[in-house]
């Protein structure tokens, strides 16, 4: 463990790729280059609102350092340490299926990279840091609302096993930020607020996307070089078929993140390209939802409310676009096109085993490798849909369906009965098909032989108990902007150990409430962050 001061940097990301050192934050055009060096704003009155003390611990730092004025300020923006070189990266991406040019960090500045305790490097990367050259005609910052759900949801999901970005810290820098949170003319000011994310790396498809779009095959190769060098040690650089190997393997990355998104009940949002993270990591939380209710249609995101593009059931559809837009952006390094499809194909073939073995884990069976499991797990979906059932509560309690052949079928389909929002409403036909499913599923595990004990528990270790409802997160943000920021600190405490019974919580074990069905906040979201 050391001093914040102490911290070791080893910047590979700008040390090894091509830059612009022009300094200002004009707008512009950045051609040639990979990132544009540019120092965060100085805030007017930085304080902490929280730290999460495993992203701390993992880069190394001493629990009495996050506390104290110099975490705040360096966290905030106002100063930088020695070894830094902050940047913001130059990229580009497909917005909602069209090309949008060059994007970038608008309001995303990189400090460093970081050697944390496993001598892997972190990049350490402040959201909401002012403008960069990449600003386009935003200001570069980011309220305090849309930092607690980036913040949060960071954390819960590392927690819940999904692969994304971290947050270290989250701080209110004590000035005003105006956004029009509806889009619909009323703009008003809110706190501002910065939040450190770290990863091994920021880089994302529309990084390469950008390069390929202006023909720039020099510095995409130096891009997909240095990818392969840092982040997939296991390809053999410069061996003739790296770069297809590369594409084949963020594909898998991409395709064992969805399966997880798809496990916990997550959707993303905006998966547009340039929010998509070649090492398969969630990136980029804005207006994300989680599902109460399970419906695949259901999209968090009010610009995309009319196409619903980015709707929980088309994630995996969508990535694979995503996966043809980068083997497009890499076909100029490879030349061919058939190479590219395989890996392509790969991505579908491993998604369906991957989502096989999620769903048969969540059943607590082995695989959907018998055609009865299989429908199972059909029919497990299609009872979550013949009414109003939430997703975390069903998985959860399906748990406690007792599968003795004892039980008479009214007592065993009790446990799911919990999962249904209006369970007086319910008809006799769709209680019909909720207690067929628990029968065929405990006919099931009788036949296997399974001992209840042990099912149980591999099921709540892939069954989460809490997850960050959207509401829970909309409570916590409506409490910190009164300044009462304790909220944000008890939710990023229970969704520290999201699979374990905490009877202390168990308030937040619940069908979300009716107030929140509709509100802003907890059933839409506007991108306006
Ligand atoms: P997003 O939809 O949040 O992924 O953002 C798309 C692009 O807009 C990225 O290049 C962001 O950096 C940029 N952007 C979003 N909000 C702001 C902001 N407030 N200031 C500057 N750039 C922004
Ligand atoms: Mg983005």
């Amino acid at each position: 463990m050391v001093a914040l001061s102490e911290l070791r940097f080893d910047n590979r990301f700008t040390a090894s790729l091509p830059g612009e050192n022009s300094g200002g934050t004009d707008p512009r055009q950045v051609m040639e280059a990979c990132y544009s060096r540019v120092s965060p704003t100085a805030v007017s009155r930085p304080r902490l609102v929280a730290c999460s003390p495993e992203v701390s611990e993992l880069l190394g730092l001493r629990p009495e350092d996050t506390t104290g004025a110099d975490f705040v300020d360096v966290f905030s923006g106002n100063r930088l340490l020695k070894g830094m070189d902050s940047h913001a990266a130059c990229y580009g991406g497909h917005q909602f299926g069209n090309w949008a040019g060059q994007l970038g960090d608008g309001r995303a500045i990189a400090l460093g990279e970081v050697i944390d305790v496993n001598g892997d490097h972190q990049m350490i990367q402040l959201k909401g840091a002012g403008p960069t050259p990449y600003s386009r005609s935003a200001d570069g910052l980011a309220v305090l609302r849309s930092s607690i759900r980036e913040f949060l949801c960071s954390e819960a999901m590392h927690h819940l096993r999904v692969p994304t970005t971290r947050a270290l810290s989250l701080v209110t820098t004590g000035d005003l930020v105006v956004r029009d949170v509806l889009y619909d003319g009323n703009p008003a000011p809110e706190p501002g607020a910065v939040v450190c994310r770290v990863a091994p790396s920021f880089i994302r498809f529309g990084n390469f996307e950008i390069f390929a779009s202006r023909g720039d095959e020099a510095t995409l190769k130096k891009l997909a070089d240095f990818v392969i060098r840092t982040q997939f040690p296991n390809i053999d650089d410069g061996s003739p078929d790296c770069y297809v190997s590369l594409l084949k393997e963020v594909g898998e990355l991409t395709a064992d993140m969805i399966v997880e998104w798809l496990r916990v009940g997550f959707v993303h949002g905006v998966m547009n390209t340039d929010n998509m993270s070649v090492l398969g990591l969630t990136i980029d939380y804005g207006p994300y939802g989680w599902l109460d209710d399970y419906n695949p249609n259901w999209t968090p995101n009010t610009t995309d409310a009319q196409h619903r593009r980015y709707r929980y059931g088309n994630q995996p559809a969508i990535a694979q676009w995503n996966l043809v837009q980068l083997a497009n952006a890499l076909y100029p390094l490879v030349g061919a096109v058939e190479p590219l499809q395989e890996a392509l194909e790969n991505y579908a073939q491993h998604f369906e085993a991957k989502w096989s073995q999620m769903m048969a884990t969540k059943l607590g069976l082995t695989n959907l490798k018998d055609q009865r499991d299989r429908e199972l797990a059909e029919q497990a979906l299609a009872v979550l849909q013949t009414v109003e059932t939430d997703m975390t509560l069903f998985w959860r309690e399906l748990a406690n369906v007792n599968f003795d052949s004892s039980v008479d079928e009214k007592e065993r389909c009790a446990p799911l009965m919990n999962a249904v929002y209006r369970s007086d409403l319910m008809t006799s036909d769709q209680r019909a098909s909720f207690v067929d499913f628990a029968e065929k599923w405990s006919a099931r595990h009788r036949e296997l032989g399974n001992n209840a004990i042990e099912v149980t528990a591999a099921m709540n270790a892939v069954n989460p108990k809490y997850v960050l409802r959207n509401y829970m997160a909309q409570l916590a943000i409506e409490k910190a902007e009164e300044g009462d920021s304790s909220m944000v600190t008890e939710l990023l405490d229970v969704l520290r150990l999201p699979y374990e019974e905490q009877p202390q919580y168990e308030r937040f074990y619940a069908l979300r409430p009716d107030w929140a069905r509709t509100k802003i906040g907890c059933s839409q979201l506007s991108c306006s962050s």
